[in-house]
């Protein structure tokens, strides 16, 4: 009997609850200020532009730029060692300035990525009900 390295899983608490749903159902979610409309992830209790309270969520474009990356060349969980390369970068969200998320990008050489790249999201399963929100070159 072999044991399997299982992914490393989230753990969907309130705040992060619309985010890993929004992904299972193949959309972007971030958080959303009720009282102001800003926009912010990772997710906080409490507004960051207004100091609200009032916060929900709401689907974004998916549409953003290669803000900077790295290419990991050593696992930091089991998991990864036999994804390495992969590239580990921020994207900026066209949806608001400085609205960026951590993510991987996908389906290019690693060697080949570039900071300023038009990247768009996509959905990757990656343990059972989770989907990682990555993403791929812009289509032109
Ligand atoms: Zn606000």
């Amino acid at each position: 009997m072999t044991t399997e390295i299982q992914a490393p899983v989230p753990i969907p608490n309130a705040l992060t609850e619309a985010f890993w749903q929004g992904a299972a159902e193949g959309q972007l979610v971030m958080q959303r200020c009720n009282a102001c409309g800003h926009l912010q992830h990772p997710p906080e209790p409490i507004c960051s532009a207004c100091l609200s309270f009032d916060l929900g969520s709401a689907a974004v474009s998916g549409k953003g730029t290669v803000y900077t990356y790295c290419i990991p060349t050593q696992a930091f969980h089991p998991w990864f060692a036999d994804k390495l390369p992969f590239v580990l970068a921020v994207v900026e969200l066209d949806d608001q300035p400085g609205l960026k998320m951590i993510t991987n990008i996908v389906d290019i050489d690693p060697e080949a990525v570039k900071v300023g790249d038009r990247v768009e999201v996509t959905f990757q399963p990656f343990s059972e009900g989770f989907f990682l929100p990555v993403f791929r070159p812009a289509a032109q």
